[in-house]
């Protein structure tokens, strides 16, 4: 069958790498933002894949369900110019969708292991690395596979939370990936800011934090201004815990904590983020069990296609 004869839906695997899709965002086959579905990485700048994984989570589960729902949001991006934009991202960058991780649900310890393993193994082949989580936890291997092709990183965290608590042994806990990725060496905390923080932890780890009262003084433009010279010239992963937001805009997730930041503020921050040398994120914490209409995983959706277009636009200059 030629290209001109194919039918005009099933994106996720009948259609080119490169370029819009025409499916309808409420059918055909998902997967994010109608990018074709592979592990042939030749040539590709990003990657998307999806860790449903939960087993973490201290208060309440479903975050495993995360990166089908935030496919399914995706829908309502199509290969279009995207607002704020106003580029079709994927005539810039070629963007497959990998699909899931592989691990046993039965063997949680095993996990850290099982997708440092996966993610070196991408990331061998493709520019760059996005990951739908998924509960905190995830952001601890991925750092790991990550730091192994660049060295320590800067860290730029959206959240309500620290996740600076220490791990108990033989332990894993969505509250501490910070704690160990600092002691390891993974991240470089002078150089490294988190934004959002309503909740109190034992220790910063050095590492700098506006607060949502910070947030309110500050405002989009100052709080992008401290992220931008906090990471300055530093490699950068950028990890957005959906509970960053405020209930009100994200009441999908497993610990949400009021008075956060809205969706409109967070996107309006993370836009200003494009001069930084992002090198891998993601997007954790999305529970649809508790979520009402899909807004946290249209939000977390637009978070990820955020991310895309900062890259996107830096092809550009
Ligand atoms: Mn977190
Ligand atoms: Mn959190």
């Amino acid at each position: 069958m030629t290209d001109q004869n194919r039918p005009k839906t099933d994106n996720a695997f009948l259609g080119p790498l490169k370029g819009g899709a025409l499916d309808p965002t409420y059918g055909s086959a998902l997967s994010f933002m109608r990018r074709r579905y592979s592990r042939d990485l030749n040539n590709i700048d990003l990657v998307v894949w999806g860790i449903p994984f939960d087993q973490a989570t201290t208060n309440r589960p479903g975050a495993r369900f995360g990166p089908s729902a935030i496919r399914r949001a995706s829908a309502i991006f199509d290969g279009d110019p995207q607002y704020p934009f106003r580029l079709d991202l994927f005539e810039r960058l070629a963007v497959v969708d990998y699909g899931d991780a592989a691990f046993d649900y039965s063997r949680p310890l095993e996990f850290a292991d099982a997708i440092i393993e996966q993610a070196t193994a991408i990331l061998a082949e493709s520019a760059q690395l996005f990951t739908l989580g998924g509960d905190h936890f995830v952001t601890y291997p991925l750092l790991k596979a990550h730091v192994a092709r660049y060295g320590p990183l800067a860290l730029i965290q959206f959240d309500a939370h620290q996740d600076t608590w220490p791990d108990k042994p033989g332990t894993i806990s969505h509250g501490t990936f910070v704690k160990r990725a600092v002691s390891e060496g993974l991240i470089d905390p002078a150089h490294s800011i988190q934004i959002g923080i309503r909740t109190v932890a034992p220790e910063t780890c050095g590492i700098e934090v506006i607060t949502a009262d910070d947030f309110d003084m500050l405002g989009v433009d100052g709080a992008a201004t401290r992220i931008v010279e906090r990471v300055g010239k530093s490699r950068a992963y950028m990890t957005f815990d959906i509970d960053c937001l405020d209930p009100a805009f994200a009441p999908g997730t497993g610990t949400p904590v009021a008075g956060g930041l809205s969706s409109r503020e967070a996107l309006a921050v993370l836009r200003r983020l494009g001069g930084l040398k992002l090198v891998g994120g993601d997007v954790v914490e999305v529970a649809p069990p508790y979520d009402h209409a899909d807004i946290t995983a249209i939000a977390a959706s637009t978070v990820a296609m955020y991310y895309i277009g900062l890259l996107a636009e830096r092809r550009l200059g």
